[in-house]
């Protein structure tokens, strides 16, 4: 891409409403731009990393096992009156009346939907275990939408939904997801922390989030300071293996969210210099809620003793929207974002330092045609601006890596490579400098 051709309204100033660093960055990065309290339209560079998430995001649902679909934001108000949630779920539901005065509203979620679908068709146990899933947008009319995408009242969630035979069988399903959650967040940079939860309003009877510790993250939670290193278990995991030995590991050591947090209990089992209490953002949550919709929806499959019983259900979230902001809170320094490369909306950043001077112009055009074609998503700054004004944008969108190019070092054979996130330098030949970036030797 051309930043010419781009559209990329960075911002100069600071913009007031903004209370923290991802917020901020978005806005003035030109990735977001907020079109009524809590909604935002998505800016071309935004967009390209929102994509990258949710690409992610699917491929550890597609290798645990789950299966894609889409569902309609729009939903029947009477499909809710089903599980009794309608009047429950109170002023966060957006309600929508259609010109035939039918209720219906925009999905806060989806497990009445998925429940109505799954008992359309199941019939036995032949028909299990199944987790479908989608991303897809929705909508909660948020008291306070603030801090940006971190809280919206219109976001992108992945919602998975498992359905099982019995209560063996839908731990299992939340095993899975469990362990697919751990692998996704490794790959987007970030340090999840499975923590136990409180159920709330979708109720059931085991729950984790998953807390990215931050400082300016909505939760207060609580854990053994050794939880937040252990790492993932790594895509070689065999999901059609037992996983309850890698999810034992974890939920082994206290931590919990201040809804769920015991003090003694924690004093009791974190020695005093592992006991971490901070704040963090909610970025995956999973329940298991047995029959709690089967039930009230009549979703019920034959068992191999010809008995019909009502499905054992999960359901599994991760804000999609919310983990931009997220990202950027844990990759950032004061001169902008520093993306993960698996997130990076382009990969390198190419300036040229004197656009319109014939020789630097064909050198940027080539070392930008050689990135293109070896897939590194290279952004061209081909601009006429100054090189200050180009080198402050593209700190400021944290492209991984910078390649310079100006007619000055052209004449010595030079152009020169930064790597965002150490502010390293390489001075080397063009040559050199793209055929490093494009295998990735700098990383
Ligand atoms: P919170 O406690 O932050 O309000 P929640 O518990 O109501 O979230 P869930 O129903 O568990 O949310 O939704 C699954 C995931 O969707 C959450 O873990 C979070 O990452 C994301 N999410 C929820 N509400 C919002 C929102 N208003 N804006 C952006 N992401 C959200
Ligand atoms: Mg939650």
């Amino acid at each position: 891409m051309r930043l010419s051709r781009f559209f990329l309204p960075v911002l100069k100033e600071t913009p007031s409403e903004a209370q923290i660093v991802s917020h901020r960055l978005m806005l003035r990065g030109g990735m977001i731009r907020q079109e009524a309290a809590g909604i935002y339209a998505w800016l071309p560079l935004g967009f390209r990393v929102l994509k990258k998430i949710e690409q992610i995001v699917r491929e550890e649902q597609d290798r645990a096992g789950a299966v894609e679909m889409l569902m309609p934001t729009l939903q029947l108000a009477d499909l809710w009156r089903e599980s009794g949630r309608y009047d429950g779920y109170g002023e966060e539901m957006l309600r929508i009346t259609d010109r035939h005065e039918r209720e219906m509203l925009y999905g806060p979620t989806n497990e009445e939907m998925i429940t109505e679908i799954f008992r359309a068709s199941a019939r036995s146990y032949k028909d299990l275990p199944k987790i479908l899933y989608h991303i897809q947008w929705k909508f909660r009319d948020e008291r306070r939408p603030r801090f940006g995408v971190m809280r919206g009242r219109e976001f992108l969630m992945k919602d998975a939904y498992s359905f099982d035979l019995d209560e063996a069988s839908a731990r299992r399903a939340y095993n899975r997801m469990f362990i697919a959650y751990l692998n996704t967040f490794d790959r987007l940079g970030l340090k999840a922390v499975p923590m136990r939860a409180d159920t709330g309003p979708i109720g059931g009877d085991l729950s984790h989030e998953f807390i990215i510790l931050a400082d300016t993250g909505e939760s207060e939670v609580f854990c053994d300071a050794s939880l937040v290193d252990m790492g993932a278990p790594g895509l070689d995991v065999d999901f059609e293996g037992d996983l309850q030995p890698l999810v034992d590991e974890r939920t082994a050591l206290y931590a919990a969210t201040d809804e769920m947090h015991d003090a003694a209990e924690f004093q009791a089992r974190v020695p005093a210099d592992r006991r971490l209490s901070a704040r963090g953002i909610e970025v995956g949550h999973i329940f298991y809620f047995g029959t709690k919709y089967s039930d009230a929806m009549n979703a019920k499959v034959a068992h191999p003793d010809g008995q019909e019983r009502p499905v054992h259900m999960g359901s599994y979230g991760v804000g999609v929207s919310r983990l931009m902001g997220a990202i950027i809170e844990a990759h950032h320094d004061e001169n902008g974002c520093i993306w993960p490369e698996a997130v990076a909306p382009f990969g390198v950043g190419i300036i040229n330092l004197k656009s319109g001077d014939a020789e630097t112009d064909a050198a940027c055009n080539h070392a930008y045609a050689q990135l293109e074609a070896t897939g590194r998503e290279p952004l061209l700054d081909d601009r006429s601006e100054r090189g200050g004004a180009k080198f402050a944008t593209m700190d400021l969108i944290g492209l991984p890596y910078q390649l310079i190019v100006g007619p000055r070092g052209l004449k010595e054979g030079k152009a020169e490579v930064k790597v965002r996130r150490t502010g390293e330098r390489h001075e080397l030949s063009l040559e050199d400098a793209v055929s490093r970036l494009a295998e990735g030797a700098f990383s």
